[in-house]
């Protein structure tokens, strides 16, 4: 039997703790517990080095994202030999073999019309004189009234639009942002419902409440097409035409990191993928 394991990608903005070992340390038993049964298991990770909080980080730091992501994803490494990880591959998503690989999927979406423009509304600080992505934009959450990323209200769950939030501001400078519109890549999620929701069905045994749970609810709401570029510095090149000064949404990015990871993990070892 062939054994696939992914263990989630740390975010390279900040040092591991005890919660991120608990939530990982299960992989590492099953890795080890399918080798001893002799089958042939590949179990691999690395650090999330993309984003607006790293961005944001280094900003406070007054340093570049660079030297953020090697200072903590070296710190990740030490961490996980000392305690005896055994991840067959553990990179990071700045790798240049993985960008390769995100920027020819990406590009093979775009050329097969599954992801597509758009003109959308984004907020503009005009004293930051930038596109604020949406995590540099804080707010009143319209649905618990807590304070929120433009993402995601920590308090609530709910996934957020920056534009939803009220009382919105500038995270870099605290002045209020402008609606302006602009064009960004989409990825075609709601194509996919139809073949989501058999999956689900299929899954139902083998899967946990909570991932269960949490699928149902995205399908019930129908699923939304979700932006794949973003106004950042920091991230993958977009291998599009017209969108040279954008960079891959992390999401996408990180995501695809089992995959591109597995393809190198192959080529490294003279194996298969
Ligand atoms: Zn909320
Ligand atoms: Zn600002």
């Amino acid at each position: 039997m062939k054994i696939f394991i992914g263990g989630a990608w740390p975010y390279a903005n900040g040092s591991l703790h005890i919660g991120h070992i608990a939530a990982l340390l299960p992989g590492d038993v099953i890795a080890r517990y399918f080798r001893a049964k002799g089958e042939e298991v590949l179990y691999v990770s690395g650090s999330d080095c993309h984003g607006t909080p790293i961005s944001i980080r280094a900003r406070k730091e007054n340093i570049s994202p660079k030297e953020i992501t090697d200072r903590y994803h070296n710190e990740f490494k030490y961490c996980f030999d000392k305690l005896g990880f055994s991840y067959d591959i553990y990179s990071r998503t700045d790798d240049e073999y993985h960008k390769k690989e995100v920027q020819d999927i990406i590009t093979i979406l775009y050329n097969n019309g599954l992801i597509y423009e758009k003109e959308v509304e984004q907020l503009f600080c005009e004293k930051c004189n930038q596109f604020l992505a949406d995590r540099f934009v804080e707010g009143i959450c319209p649905v618990c009234k807590n304070i929120a990323r433009g993402d995601q209200c920590d308090i609530c769950s709910t996934i957020l639009d920056p534009l939803e939030l009220v009382g919105r501001k500038c995270k870099i400078c605290g002045s209020e942002p402008v609606v302006k519109k602009i064009k960004q890549l989409f990825f075609r999620l709601s194509k996919f419902e139809k073949e989501l929701e058999i999956h689900l069905e299929q899954s139902r045994k083998n899967w946990r409440i909570n991932a269960i749970n949490n699928s149902e609810r995205y399908l019930n709401e129908g699923l939304r097409d979700k932006a794949i570029s973003r106004d950042l510095l920091w991230g993958i090149d977009i291998p599009i035409k017209g969108y040279e000064d954008k960079k891959v949404y992390v999401w996408i990015d990180a995501v695809l990191g089992y995959l591109t990871l597995s393809k190198k993990w192959a080529l490294d070892n003279n194996e298969s993928w």
